[in-house]
């Protein structure tokens, strides 16, 4: 089963990936751990991604479609794989198609996580975290017992600038922008499946489950 898994942060897409990772016993690949798999085994394309990395570039498409190639190649791989945060653009996409019909696969489902993005401010912006032992909180999902206050240490919880709701909601605008063609391009080929987020963990891998094995 060759899957993408698609949402915007804070949709709940890692959550998702590890069910169906422990489910079906397919990898979970997302782009950063396959960038840093292929730096560590130092393969050629793995050593061209860490020079661009460590100027603070983007890594070229080649490059990048390159490492998904090798990855895909892996023995991990043959039942399946579940990618996550790969393709990012159409360009990509297209590659991904082409590379994947040279190796006789195709893409069965693209999965879209979908959260309302005022809940994903909610989500997001609700996060704490304790400065002096660096546990996280949410102020709606995993209060502290006192508000404010950290439980192990009594320390004030401080909200990170990443997760205030201004900050949030202009990354996640960027993120819509960015989705948008790729969505298109799966919408137009079949392949999407949009499922609803805004629900318990447990009934999202339901509704992931229930496309899936259909
Ligand atoms: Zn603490």
């Amino acid at each position: 089963m060759n899957l993408i898994l698609m949402g915007l942060p804070g949709a709940g897409k890692g959550t998702q990936a590890e069910k169906i990772n422990e489910t079906y016993h397919i990898p979970h690949i997302s782009t950063g751990d396959m960038f840093r798999l292929a730096i560590k085994e130092g393969t050629e394309l793995g050593q061209k991604a860490k020079e661009y990395m460590d100027q603070g570039a983007l890594v070229p498409d080649d490059v990048t479609i390159g490492i998904v190639k090798e990855r895909l190649a892996k023995d991990d791989c043959k039942d399946g794989f579940l990618l996550d945060g790969f393709p990012r653009t159409v360009a990509q996409a297209e590659a991904l198609q082409s590379l994947l019909s040279d190796m006789n696969e195709s893409i069965d489902y693209v999965l879209r996580v979908e959260v309302p993005e005022e809940h994903l401010v909610e989500r997001l912006a609700g996060r704490r975290i304790c400065p002096t032992c660096g546990t996280t909180y949410h102020i709606l999902y995993n209060p502290p017992q006192q508000e404010g206050i950290c439980d192990n240490d009594g320390s004030q919880l401080i909200q990170r600038e990443d997760d205030q709701a201004e900050t949030v909601k202009n990354r996640l605008e960027v993120n819509v922008e960015q989705m948008k063609p790729l969505l298109d391009y799966y919408h137009d080929r079949g392949y999407l499946v949009t499922i609803d987020g805004d629900q318990e963990i447990d009934h999202v891998f339901k509704d992931i489950q229930s496309t899936i094995e259909n």
